[in-house]
């Protein structure tokens, strides 16, 4: 219920949070970019144990499911996620062996060496690329894999505007060859990288984008910071239409060593 005295934040909170419940992916990507991803990674059992790290609600983390074996567990900040996340993976009968909780990417319960794979698309920016892959490693296994989505520059030069926005937005971003050099640092082997098509980001994120903002407007008639939170993301798909050539969302597929 949203009431005089909910404070702005709060407001925010529950807004970004009902925006983004309502679609049906919270980043950019792709059933077959998943897949594309996985194919990497070897030597998965019914023993393996997998986290999916800002899971939102799970469309990349079923994909994940049907395809490998072992145990999945999905965290995220958010329970609206959380739930939806699990009603998902009931519905699909896989609750017996992928389960989302709520809790966050930087302070996880895990014990050192436990994990055999981290998986993570679109989330990573929240702790930060390298606060993240230095944290998360602890708790793979050796020849334990990560393989998570990062935003990078696609080009050595780029013009003010969207070197201005993503400096503001996230000032962690940096061309592939760098992030590379950051994920090595960390203690992993390279195994791949690879852009993904901009339809991942057009048709299967923007695209959600415009239905999700007319029921969001007509639920939150006159209210201020709906209508803010639905610019801001008009403006961010408007800036990729522009710049898509020089940024796109890179999956990073790395080893620990
Ligand atoms: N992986 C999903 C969601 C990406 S959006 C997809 O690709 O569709 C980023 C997600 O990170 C959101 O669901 C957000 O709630 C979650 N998140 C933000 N901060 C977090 C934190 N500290 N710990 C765990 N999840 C977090």
């Amino acid at each position: 219920m949203e009431t005089e005295n909910t404070s702005i934040h709060d407001l925010d909170f529950g807004l970004i949070c009902e925006y983004f419940a309502s679609m049906e992916r919270q980043g950019p990507g792709s059933s077959s970019m998943t897949l594309k991803a996985l194919s990497y990674v070897t030597d998965l059992s019914e023993n393996s144990k997998i986290l999916d790290l800002g899971c939102g609600t799970g469309s990349q983390t079923m994909v994940l499911a049907q395809n490998t074996l072992g145990q999945i567990m999905g965290i995220d900040l958010f329970e609206e996620f959380v739930n939806i996340f699990n009603a998902n993976a009931e519905k699909l009968k896989l609750n017996h062996r992928v389960t989302a909780i709520v809790g966050s990417m930087d302070k996880l319960d895990f014990r050192p060496g436990e994990i055999d794979l981290i998986w993570s698309e679109g989330a990573i920016y929240n702790m930060g690329f390298e606060r993240g892959l230095n944290y998360w490693v602890d708790f793979l296994k050796q020849g334990g894999y990560v393989a998570l989505t990062e935003v990078a520059w696609l080009t050595i030069d780029r013009p003010a505007e969207i070197e201005d926005f993503w400096q503001d937005a996230y000032s962690e971003i940096d061309t592939i060859q760098n992030k590379i050099i950051v994920m090595q640092n960390a203690g992993f082997e390279i195994i791949t990288t690879f852009v993904l098509p901009e339809a991942c980001w057009l048709d299967n994120f923007y695209a959600l984008h415009i239905k999700a903002q007319k029921q969001f407007l007509s639920k939150h008639p006159n209210n201020i910071a709906a209508q803010k939170l639905v610019e801001n993301e008009k403006h961010e798909a408007m800036l990729y239409a522009k710049y898509k050539q020089y940024y796109g969302y890179v999956f990073f597929i790395g080893r620990k060593l």
